[in-house]
């Protein structure tokens, strides 16, 4: 899960962290009292939405009047924000943050991921913060230092001391930098986050350390225990099939391409997506029923599936472990007549009361192709789109 700026700045905050003062805004009004709340001389005025790269498109402004805050509120707020993470539609921004400008002297980069090769999380850092970390991953890839935190000992006062002065920092940023990172790396664990990236991390020309950005990424399956991180979750912000999907229990995931999948077990899912793929096309969507799916399930499943105009084809993919395959046949069955299913429907069920459920399908009369092995149901429906 995914949250915005200023409530990743709340966070950060509460860990002590240091971050600007800031006051998020929805109208163009409450950015302007916002503005005179903090009382300036500078402001910044910043888009809030979940993606990166707002200051090179254009969602992060500076102010030095409040009726320039004002102006650049107008502008940003309802605006179509194309970034490098947006893909080329952009991102509607609906909220904004304005805060205190800051004295920017050196832009740092320091983040926090779980790695899973080691299975510790990595401290990822760099002198060369700002707007560009991809290019310095790119081109200038020694200037990015990595530590691994050993989980028993949490980050060493040695390990911060060594990334400190490998980003350039020196005297009393060091030992600023020391406490920084230790609150960062008990506020990535105490949150459960599955990554933390402050970009940049603004040493001013007092030598004083402020986080100017707050991204953050919660591991969902840990939410349960978060219910304050929740409370953050900004459903504007997400897929609309996926929030759709959320609600009925089912494990969706919006793709590119135009063959719909559904399928049981996220194992098995994967493989399907990748067998189209060898067949040549591409899934319009990854969807785990799971091992519980009843009928209703199956039918959200179906018209999530078809809301989607891209979809020319339907992929069923169904082990019967648990779930039995005469109960996915009357799901897919009742489906079928409740969307008025106009698209060519490929099935493939292999497993418990196989023979029951394909039986129910040739029955049903409804226009479905059925498939024995993985390879002939993404041959038969990779053919239907092509076709
Ligand atoms: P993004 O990473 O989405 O572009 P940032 O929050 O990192 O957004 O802002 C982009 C740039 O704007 C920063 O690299 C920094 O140079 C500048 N900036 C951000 N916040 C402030 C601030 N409070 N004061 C001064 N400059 C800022
Ligand atoms: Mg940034």
């Amino acid at each position: 899960m995914k949250i915005h700026e200023y409530q990743g700045k709340e966070i950060l905050r509460n860990f002590g962290v240091p971050v600007p003062r800031g006051i998020p805004a929805f109208t163009v009004q409450e950015a302007v009292e916002a503005a005179q709340k903090l009382g300036g001389p500078v402001w910044v005025v910043k888009a809030q939405i979940h993606a990166g790269g707002r200051g090179k498109g254009g969602g992060v402004k500076v102010a030095k009047t409040i009726d320039d805050v004002k102006k650049l509120a107008g502008e940003i707020l309802g605006m179509q924000l194309k970034t490098h993470q947006t893909g080329p539609e952009g991102q509607k921004v609906r909220r904004l943050y304005i805060e205190d400008g800051a004295d920017i002297k050196n832009e740092l980069y320091v983040s926090l991921v779980t790695d899973r090769a080691t299975q510790k999380v990595a401290f990822i850092a760099s002198s060369e913060g700002g707007m560009d970390i991809e290019e310095v991953a790119h081109a200038t890839p020694e200037k990015i230092i990595t530590e691994y935190i050993d989980p028993l000992t949490g980050i060493t006062a040695e390990q911060s001391k060594k990334i400190a002065a490998a980003i350039g920092l020196t005297g009393a940023s060091v030992d600023q930098a020391v406490d920084l990172f230790a609150k960062l790396y008990k506020c990535y664990m105490d949150t459960d986050a599955s990554l933390v990236e402050i970009n940049p991390l603004n040493c001013d020309s007092k030598g004083k350390l402020t986080a100017l950005d707050a991204k953050f990424n919660f591991d969902a399956n840990a939410l349960f225990r978060h219910p304050e991180i929740v409370a953050y979750r900004d459903l504007d912000e997400e897929d609309p099939a996926e929030v759709e999907a959320s609600k009925f229990d089912l494990a969706y995931i919006s793709l590119d391409g135009n063959i719909g999948c559904l399928v049981n077990g996220a194992g098995l899912a994967m493989a399907t997506m990748d067998t189209i793929k060898l067949f040549g096309a591409e899934p319009a969507n990854f969807l785990d029923v799971g091992g519980g799916a009843t009928p209703e399930k199956v039918t959200e499943a179906f018209k999530i599936m078809l809301k989607n105009d891209k979809v020319k084809a339907i992929l069923v993919n169904i082990f019967g472990g648990i779930m039995k395959c005469d109960t996915i046949a009357t799901g897919v069955i009742t489906a079928c007549k409740a969307v008025n299913l106009s698209v060519p429907l490929v099935v493939r069920m292999k497993g418990t009361n196989e023979e029951l459920g394909k039986k129910m399908l040739a029955e049903s009369g409804l226009p479905i192709i059925s498939a024995d092995s993985m390879a002939e149901a993404a041959q038969k429906v990779v053919a239907a789109v092509k076709g």
